[in-house]
């Protein structure tokens, strides 16, 4: 018993982490559809056969293989990678190999339970014995997901690049699909354009990304943008403008979240997403924030020895947090004049917000903090109403309903909370329908944001 303890910890310390990729199948699960392959493209542009596997139909095997108290997003994706290696290793029979495979789950530092998704879907590959040797390859918000140690130390630099440009082309790409579907001439020509354009997108960052040819993928996404447009049927006339905020796994997670966005616009609401850049630029605007906080600490401590590295630190991570601003702009200064798509909020806007109206605070962390400031933006900006989506229990998403659905309320501007654990919820299609003729009221009455 002992002994099985501590080969388990054994595991969860040698068998989750950051492996070379180096003649490995990189198995990137499907949160974002279009994110997964954009950055399996630019994974793959580096010479790393990634993979980005098949979604939600390993539900079952996700539900079996966990209690039912983890969050949603872990058992989807253990049902994701269950499933796959099952099929796998019926068609390779014998060939099978489990050390040819890295599976890709990220954590994040923070209270809740997004850091401990890989070291549980650790404990359950260990008890199938053909799967033991499948590795996790995991990368934390803690050193705002860096990769050393999975891509040559030369290299992992210029792929960090490539990677958050694929997660701002993504982003790109789906607020493409929200702001044309509400207005399609043809029913149904948006989703085949877009899921087109996203295999486009991924060869070009397959063939460009490791060049850092940033220049010859806008060039590609602006053909599609313009091709895009030309799908708006112009006589429709502007519908009630909807922010989603929530959990990043289950408001991108199109299955999981039972493709609310087109719900809502069945129901007559054009919607914008929060971003994933967001996120991104979130956990290394959190590393500056707590570089600084440091180096402020140890200045007035007289403490020498600890201010040059927390210097280090600040001037590393600000670094890297411009080179984001600089390539956000970069591509949405170059699609925007095409058409009016959302923009980005920059993080420190969004801190300067929760602290002007005293709402929560970035010392707290977690994905709140974005959310709280994103409502608050969407109330300024004239929207006409918020979905919070989430996962059931989810704890962040949980703050976030507390604190802005009096304030929604008090304002007068529509708010749903939208939870969602695989099951099917009766009232839902009611609650949304309820929502969007709420939102049209106050669309009738105030009109809405331009892009
Ligand atoms: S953000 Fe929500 S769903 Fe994700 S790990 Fe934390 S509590 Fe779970």
């Amino acid at each position: 018993m002992e002994a099985q303890k501590t080969a388990t910890f054994l595991s969860l310390s040698e068998n989750v982490g950051q492996f070379s990729l180096l003649d490995k199948t990189f198995l990137i699960p499907e949160m974002n559809r279009i994110g997964a392959h954009l950055l399996a493209g630019a994974f793959r542009s580096f010479g790393v056969n990634a993979l980005v596997m098949g979604t939600y139909e390993g539900l079952d095997l996700g539900k079996e293989f966990t209690s039912g108290k983890e969050c949603f997003p872990c058992q989807v994706t253990t049902g994701d990678i269950l499933l796959f290696l099952k099929k796998e290793k019926e068609s390779l029979g014998d060939d099978f190999n489990p050390e040819n495979y890295i599976f890709f789950m990220p954590e994040s530092e923070g209270p809740c339970r997004f850091g401990m998704y890989n070291k549980y879907q650790r404990i359950v590959l260990d008890s199938f014995p053909e799967f033991r040797k499948v590795k996790i390859g995991s990368l934390t918000s803690e050193d705002s997901y860096a990769l050393e140690g999975m891509i040559e130390k030369e290299r992992a630099r210029d792929f960090r690049k490539a990677a958050y440009f694929s997660v701002v082309i993504a982003d790109i790409l789906d607020r493409l699909l929200w702001r044309i579907r509400p207005y399609e001439r043809k029913q149904g020509a948006t989703d085949g354009f877009i899921e087109r354009s996203m295999m486009t997108m991924a060869d070009s960052f397959e063939s460009y990304g490791a060049k850092k040819d940033f220049d010859r993928i806008l060039g590609k996404l602006e053909e599609i943008v313009e091709e895009g447009k030309a799908l708006i049927d112009p006589d429709i006339p502007p519908k009630p403008l909807i922010g989603i905020v929530g959990e990043i796994y289950l408001r991108t997670h199109v299955h999981s979240n039972q493709d609310v966005i087109r719900v809502l616009e069945r129901y007559g609401a054009e919607v914008v997403n929060a971003s994933i850049a967001e996120w991104v630029d979130y956990t290394t605007y959190d590393k500056v924030r707590a570089a600084k906080a440091g180096l402020r600490l140890n200045l007035k401590q007289f403490r020498f020895n600890k201010v040059k590295s927390y210097l280090k630190q600040v001037l590393s991570y600000g670094g890297d947090l411009l080179y984001q601003h600089i390539r956000l702009d970069q591509a949405y200064k170059r699609v925007k004049p095409l058409l009016d798509l959302a923009g980005d909020h920059r993080v420190a806007h969004l801190e300067k917000t929760l602290i002007k109206h005293d709402l929560y605070s970035f010392e707290l962390g977690t994905e709140a903090c974005l959310s709280i400031a994103g409502i608050m933006e969407f109330m300024h900006e004239g929207y006409n109403g918020a979905v919070n989506v989430y996962p059931f229990t989810c704890m962040p998403s949980t703050i976030t309903s507390s604190i802005m659905r009096p304030i929604m309320n008090h304002e007068r501007i529509p708010f749903l909370d939208a939870p969602y654990d695989g099951t099917c919820q009766p009232g839902r299609e009611a609650a949304i329908r309820t929502f969007m003729y709420q939102a049209y009221q106050h669309y009738k009455r105030h009109g809405r944001k331009k892009h």
